[in-house]
C-alpha cells in the first residue's frame, strides 16, 4: 500500500527541480520533491541568468532576494570576452557589459549568480510556502497507470524504503535522468562533442585582472580552448576547459583524464598566461560532456520531463538552466489549473508544443555559440545562424491548442520575435511596460503575478464587465482599463500600440482559453 498520496512529485531538487517546487507552492500545489544529494549545490555550473528567469523569480517573490545574493557573489555588468591569456590580448568582445541594449525590455536585469547562491535562496522560498522537499533521497523506481504513479523512495542514509502515490511526476533529475530511460524517451540533436572538466582553484588573480569587470573570459589558444569565471574577491575561479590540442594540433585526449593537481594547474596558468612558479591550488575538479541533443519527447503519460533531463546544450550563451527555468514555469502553471480542477487535463498537452521547439532551437543557438566562440573545428555546415541574445530570452513566440489566435494558419510559423518590437500576438510574452497606479509605477508583469489578468484599452469597458460576469462563473480574472480614468494610467500613452490592440481591444493570459471554451477573446497573450 502506498505510504503518501501527493498531487505531484518532483524528482531533483537542484535548480530546476526547485524552481518548480516553488512555483507550485506558490499556486497552492501540494507536491513532495526528493533529492538524493543532502543538500544544494555544491559546484557553482550556472551563473548567468537572464531577464525571463529574473521575471519568474520576481513573479514569486524572490528579485530582492537574489539580486541581493548575486551581489555578494559577483561584482554584476561584467564584461563577455575572449583572449589569448587572461594577461594578453583580448580577441573578441560579446558584451562590454551584460545588460547593455536591454535595459528597458523588463522591470529586472540579467544577472551572475552561481547555483550555489540561487538554490538556497529557492529552497528557503519554498520551505516559505510549505513544500515538502526531502534531501538525501533518491527515488529508486517507479510505475504509472491511468491514475498516476507510485514512486519507491530510498533514503540516502538507511532506513526503510517509502512508496509515494502521485497524480503526476516531473523528472528535473538532470543530465542522466533515470526517469526519462525508464520511459523510453531517447535524445535527438547533436549527442556529445567535447570531454570536458571544470577545475575549481585559488590564486591571487587582482593584478591580473586589474580593474575590469569580468563576467565571463574565454580563453582561445592553439592549445588550449576554456572559459574562466572568477569570484568577486580576485582570489579564487574556476576554469572549464572545453579541449586541449597536441603541439601538431590534434584534439589531446587527455583532458578529462590526467585530472592530477599539476597539470590542472598547468592548464590554469597556461590560461592566466603566468609562468610556471606562480601560485595555484587546486581545490577540485568537476567532469562534464558538451552536448547538443534534447529529448524526442518531453512527457509520457503523466510523466513530464524539465531543465537538463528534457535538454542538454554547451555553457556557451548561458541559456542551459535558463531554459530549465522556462520549462518549469510554463508547466507549473498547468499542472495548478488542472488539479484544481479550473481546466481539463488537455491544458497539460501544450506543455511539449509549446517547450519543445523552443528548447530545440536553444540547444541550436548553444551549439553554434560554441563553435563560434570556442571550436572552430567543429562541423559547421549545418550551423544555425547566431539569433539576438535577447529574442531568445524574452521572445519566445508558443503555439499550442491551448493558445487562441485568430491569425491561426495564417502566420508563418516562427519561434522567436524581436521584444524590443513586440506583436501582442497570441503565445508571447506581454511586455513589460510601466504603468502607474495611485501615482506608483507598476510593470505590466506585475498585474498577473499569481492569478489571471485581462488588460484593456481605454475603451475596452466590455472587456471589464466581460470579466466581472466571468467571475460570477468562477473564474477569476483581475481586469484593468489601462487609461487616464481607469484604474492604471499609462504615462507614456504607449500600451495600446506597444501590445498591438486598439483601444477597444485586450490582452489576456492563455489560461483563461482553457475554461473558457467558446469566449472569444480577441487577443490571448502569454503573460510573465
Ligand atoms: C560549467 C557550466 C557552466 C554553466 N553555466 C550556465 C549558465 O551560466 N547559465 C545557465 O543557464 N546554465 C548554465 N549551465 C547549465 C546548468 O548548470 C544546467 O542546465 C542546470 O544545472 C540544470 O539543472 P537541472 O536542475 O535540470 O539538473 P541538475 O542540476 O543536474 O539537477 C538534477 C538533480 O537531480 C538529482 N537526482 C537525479 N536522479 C535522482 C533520483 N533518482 N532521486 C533523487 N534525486 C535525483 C541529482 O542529484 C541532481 O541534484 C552551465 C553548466 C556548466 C557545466
Amino acid at each position: 500500500m502506498p505510504e503518501q498520496e501527493i498531487p505531484v512529485l518532483v524528482v531533483g531538487g537542484s535548480l530546476v527541480g526547485l524552481t518548480i517546487s516553488v512555483l507550485l507552492a506558490s499556486h497552492g500545489v501540494p507536491h513532495m520533491l526528493v533529492e538524493r544529494h543532502r543538500g544544494t549545490a555544491i559546484h557553482p555550473r550556472a551563473a548567468s541568468f537572464h531577464q525571463r528567469t529574473m521575471e519568474i523569480l520576481r513573479g514569486i517573490g524572490l528579485q530582492q532576494a537574489v539580486e541581493a545574493a548575486a551581489g555578494r557573489e559577483f561584482v554584476q555588468n561584467g564584461a563577455i570576452i575572449s583572449v589569448d591569456t587572461l594577461s594578453g590580448k583580448e580577441l573578441a568582445c560579446f558584451y562590454r557589459s551584460y545588460n547593455e541594449g536591454v535595459e528597458g525590455l523588463s522591470a529586472t536585469s540579467r544577472l551572475f549568480i552561481t547555483q550555489i547562491g540561487l538554490e538556497p535562496v529557492l529552497r528557503e522560498r519554498g520551505r516559505e510556502l510549505g513544500a515538502d522537499h526531502r534531501y538525501g533521497m533518491e527515488m529508486v523506481s517507479f510505475t504509472q497507470d491511468d491514475a498516476g504513479v507510485a514512486a519507491v523512495l530510498q533514503p540516502r542514509d538507511g532506513g526503510p524504503e517509502q512508496t509515494v502515490r502521485a497524480r503526476y511526476l516531473v523528472a528535473a533529475d538532470g543530465a542522466h535522468s533515470v526517469v526519462r530511460r525508464q520511459i523510453g524517451i531517447g535524445m535527438a540533436g547533436r549527442g556529445s562533442f567535447a570531454d570536458c572538466v571544470t577545475i575549481y582553484f585559488k590564486a591571487d588573480l587582482r593584478a591580473l585582472i586589474g580593474n575590469r569587470n569580468l563576467s565571463v573570459v574565454y580563453v582561445n589558444q592553439p592549445q588550449l580552448l576554456a572559459f574562466f569565471r572568477f569570484s568577486i574577491s580576485g582570489d579564487a575561479g574556476f576554469l572549464a576547459v572545453f579541449a586541449t590540442f597536441d603541439k601538431d594540433g590534434t584534439r589531446d585526449s587527455r583532458v578529462d583524464q590526467d585530472l592530477s593537481p599539476d597539470r590542472c594547474a598547468a592548464l590554469v596558468r597556461a590560461a592566466l598566461g603566468v609562468a610556471a612558479d606562480f601560485p595555484v591550488a587546486i581545490d577540485d575538479v568537476q567532469p562534464w560532456s558538451a552536448t547538443a541533443a534534447t529529448a524526442v519527447a518531453f512527457r509520457r503519460g503523466r510523466v513530464f520531463l524539465v531543465g537538463d533531463a528534457a535538454h542538454l546544450m554547451p555553457p556557451t550563451g548561458g541559456f542551459g538552466g535558463n531554459t530549465g527555468i522556462a520549462d518549469a514555469h510554463n508547466l507549473a502553471w498547468k499542472l495548478a489549473m488542472v488539479l484544481e480542477g479550473s481546466a481539463g487535463p488537455r491544458l497539460l498537452d501544450s506543455y511539449e508544443p509549446e517547450r519543445k521547439p523552443q528548447c530545440e532551437m536553444i540547444v541550436e543557438q548553444a551549439y553554434a555559440r560554441y563553435v563560434k566562440r570556442v571550436d572552430q573545428s567543429l562541423p559547421a555546415t549545418d550551423l544555425a545562424p547566431v539569433l539576438d541574445d535577447a529574442a531568445i530570452e524574452l521572445g519566445s513566440v508558443y503555439s499550442s491548442d491551448a493558445i487562441l489566435d485568430e491569425e491561426q494558419g495564417l502566420r508563418t510559423a516562427v519561434l522567436l520575435e524581436d521584444p524590443r518590437h513586440p506583436s501582442g500576438r497570441p503565445g508571447t510574452r506581454v511586455p513589460h511596460i510601466v504603468l502607474h497606479r495611485n501615482g506608483a509605477a507598476i510593470s505590466t508583469h506585475d498585474l498577473a503575478r499569481s492569478r489571471y489578468a485581462l488588460l484593456a484599452g481605454r475603451r475596452g469597458h466590455h472587456w471589464t464587465q466581460a470579466a466581472k460576469a466571468l467571475a460570477a462563473a468562477g473564474i477569476t480574472l483581475s481586469a484593468h482599463r489601462i487609461a487616464a480614468d481607469g484604474d492604471l494610467a499609462d504615462p507614456a500613452g504607449c500600451f495600446e500600440n506597444t501590445v498591438g490592440i486598439g483601444a477597444e481591444g485586450a490582452l489576456s493570459k492563455p489560461q483563461c482559453q482553457a475554461r473558457l471554451g467558446d469566449f472569444a477573446l480577441p487577443r490571448l497573450c502569454f503573460f510573465g
